[in-house]
């Protein structure tokens, strides 16, 4: 696992697994722990990374509900979890849906983990709106569209976005949620990613704003041509492997394709 400071009071951890990253941010003597990395190893010693830095994490945060991003609780254990109402709800309205894909995920890779994940009931946050951390205060932004679900968080005096599962310099969008919500998520972003220093995003390190605006007009660029020309949409150059082309086919069976001229391709 990489980890990099972006700033004073902002670290970015990123797992072996998928290159999900985990951020912390401080503010005092408080820290969040932003999403998680992956492998039981990775989550071991995140708490030495903290602690070496000077960060004292009492609280995770979720970018959205789903299981790659819910591991904090094996680092932080007694931290209570926050996250959008949105995701409050897929967690109450799923149960258990984390605990299994994450056994999936480790009976393929022959993983073994301490004890089974344990999810504490969410706390419920203001999106849009914001949470307060020692003497300041993270930006939360609705952010869904990736999954129906979700938010992404800014981080004010170290100019740093949290995209979530967006603007990804590793994986094409994954289109769960809606192509509509996805496009306009990463019209909501787009102002925070020009004044950012950083931006994180959900899988893959941590870009600069010149690079995430890049990503961020390709993206939007395969999402309206996914929606008006279904498979013949091409595939950003640098995400065109084997494993993007599949998720490039589960987005097609999803948004569907155009049934004619001007017809919406996409039930609402
Ligand atoms: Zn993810």
């Amino acid at each position: 696992m990489r980890a990099v400071g972006l700033h004073a009071d902002v670290i970015v951890a990123t797992s072996r697994a998928f290159q999900t990253t985990c951020t912390l941010v401080r503010s005092d003597s408080e820290a969040f722990c932003i999403d998680s990395p992956v492998f039981p190893d990775e989550l071991e010693i995140l708490p030495a990374i903290a602690e070496q830095a000077g960060f004292g994490v009492v609280g995770l945060l979720a970018t959205h509900a789903d299981w790659d991003h819910l591991l904090g609780r094996y680092a932080f254990p007694e931290a209570p979890l926050g996250c959008s109402e949105t995701s409050a709800a897929r967690l109450v309205n799923e149960p258990g849906a984390a605990q299994r894909e994450l056994r999936t995920f480790d009976d393929e890779l022959y993983v073994e983990r301490p004890r089974p994940l344990s999810l504490p009931s969410a706390q419920r946050l203001d999106v849009p709106g914001g949470v307060e951390i020692g003497d300041r205060e993270l930006v939360l932004e609705a952010a869904d569209g990736h999954t129906d679900d979700g938010m992404a968080v800014w981080i004010p005096w170290a100019r740093v976005l949290v995209a979530g599962d967006y603007l990804s310099p590793v994986e094409i969008p994954m289109i769960e949620g809606s192509a509509r919500a996805y496009l306009a998520t990463l019209a909501r972003l787009e102002p925070l990613v020009e004044q950012s220093d950083y931006v994180v995003p959900g899988h893959g390190e941590p870009l600069d704003a010149v690079r995430a605006a890049a990503i961020l007009r390709e993206d939007r660029a395969y999402i309206k041509a996914l929606v008006e020309q279904g498979e013949a949409a091409k595939l950003p150059l640098a995400r065109r492997t084997a494993e993007q082309r599949k998720i490039h086919a589960r987005n097609i069976a999803r948004v569907g394709r155009p049934r004619g001229p001007g017809a919406g391709s996409e039930p609402a």
